[in-house]
């Protein structure tokens, strides 16, 4: 019987077991800590986003660049898929929540994982096995851990997960195994799905306004160029930007953007022109001379933010008839144009998931099967995939596990 070796007891590795299971084949999961899963509990706040039940045809564009490869796996293990394995196999009960979000009806995280490791059986988890090397050895595979274990398998399946919460396992050493042992490329790694800190005077912009949130257009640039932009809820911290517009702007920031001019631009009329928005004010400070500007402005955002907003365009306290030309003129730009230079590329430690990894030119799109060593299956986050949050990324581990697998059976 074709025996499987999964490296790494996440979401990904998990799954991969479940359905080795449920075909009877043989299989050990190795994980290199000393549980399994414990970036799965934090999901969702601790209530784990398990997956999206959009159509597959809408799901699949929320994969950036790697939407094409996805299809293939998404299209053979929908969300439909997971939700009936998740609920006739693992017992778990869910729910669906706005924008097809769906969740464990009892919101704990703890009930996904703790079904998986019982679905699995605990005499097929190795934990504390942090494997170092796969060595092909004739038509079967040697992995080797840290402390020079070694067990012997017939095909592998190598689901180590990203760089991003490190605390968590996926630490980001995988990737030499993954570039040394197996010899595939590893994209560029950026964090993914996290806030952006801004600096200077606009962390004492942001600041002021800590856990407000407002609807805006938001746009990343970098050397003038708009590398991204977005649209949605934005909140201010205590260090810069957050928010569903904001954290999807993140994985396009470069390490190095210091030696870049990176700025994040946030509009909060968005759709509208900047001379209609203009207009509109000018003939309200008409009609209301013995208000002040920033009164005016919460039309257009909440009143705290239009007062800072009229600090930095130097209208504090100033009535409308008293707002010269320039002074409105500021305003609105800051309304339609606000600009927050990027402190720094947000960190691995914080960010939800990693932007690169294994290069997708070297996997095959239908098996997640590595094409420069057959026998070897590459999925979840260690893959270069990363989604759009709303339980994407968990939606692709699950897809890419089970294609791996029916490969295996095959
Ligand atoms: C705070 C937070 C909240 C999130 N919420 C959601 C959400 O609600 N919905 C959603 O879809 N996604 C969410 N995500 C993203 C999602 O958790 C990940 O995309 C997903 O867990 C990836 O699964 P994985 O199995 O590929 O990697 P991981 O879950 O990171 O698992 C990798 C495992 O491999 C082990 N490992 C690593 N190297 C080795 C080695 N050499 N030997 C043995 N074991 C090894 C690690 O210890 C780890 O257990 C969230 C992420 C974070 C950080």
């Amino acid at each position: 019987m074709t025996r499987t070796g999964i490296i790494g007891g996440g979401a990904a590795g998990l799954f991969a077991a479940c359905f080795l299971k449920k075909n009877g084949a043989s299989f050990t999961l190795l994980e290199k800590g000393t549980e399994c899963g414990r970036k799965l509990l934090l999901t969702g706040h601790g209530r784990c986003n398990l997956t999206n039940r959009k159509p597959v045809s809408e799901l699949v564009q929320g994969y950036h660049e790697a939407s094409r490869f996805m299809k293939s796996a998404l299209s053979s293990f929908t969300p439909e898929d997971v939700m009936t394995f998740v609920q006739n196999e693992l017992k778990v009960p869910l729910k669906e929540e706005e924008n097809n979000r769906i969740f464990p009806v009892s919101d704990k995280a703890s009930d996904i994982r703790d079904a998986l490791v019982k679905y699995i059986d605990s005499g097929n988890i190795k934990t504390d096995f942090e494997a170092v090397d796969i060595v092909k050895d004739g038509d079967k595979f040697r992995i080797r851990s840290k402390d020079k274990r070694e067990i012997t398998v017939d095909k592998v399946i190598v689901a180590t997960g990203g760089k991003t919460f490190p605390v968590t396992g996926s630490d980001g050493k995988s990737y030499d195994m993954i570039t040394g042992a197996l010899g595939h490329k590893v994209t560029p790694l950026y964090p993914a799905l996290t806030g952006i800190p801004v600096a200077g005077k606009d962390k004492e912009f942001t600041s002021s306004l800590s856990g407000v949130s407002v609807y805006a257009g938001a746009g990343l640039y970098l050397d003038n160029r708009k590398k991204n932009k977005t649209e949605g809820d934005v909140l201010f911290t205590h260090d810069g930007l957050s928010g569903p517009a904001i954290t999807e702007l993140a994985r396009d920031i470069p390490s190095d953007v210091n030696a870049h001019d990176g700025w994040i631009e946030l509009d909060f009329t968005p759709g509208r022109d900047e001379t209609e928005v203009d207009k509109e004010l000018l003939e309200q400070m008409r009609l209301h001379p013995d208000t002040k500007l920033t009164t005016l402005g919460s039309k257009y955002v909440p009143q705290s933010v239009s007062n800072a907003i009229g600090k930095r365009a130097g209208v504090t306290d100033i009535y409308s008839s008293d707002v010269t030309r320039d002074g409105r003129k500021e305003f609105v730009k800051n309304i339609k144009h606000l600009h927050m230079t990027i402190a720094r590329q947000p960190k691995f430690e914080t960010a939800y998931v990693t932007r690169g990894g294994a290069d997708l030119s070297e996997i095959d799109r239908k098996t997640c099967g590595s094409k420069i060593m057959p026998g070897v299956y590459i999925i979840g986050e260690a893959l270069d995939v990363d989604g759009i949050s709303g339980g994407y990324n968990l939606q692709a581990a699950i897809s890419e596990a089970y294609i791996a697998v029916r490969a295996i059976m095959c």
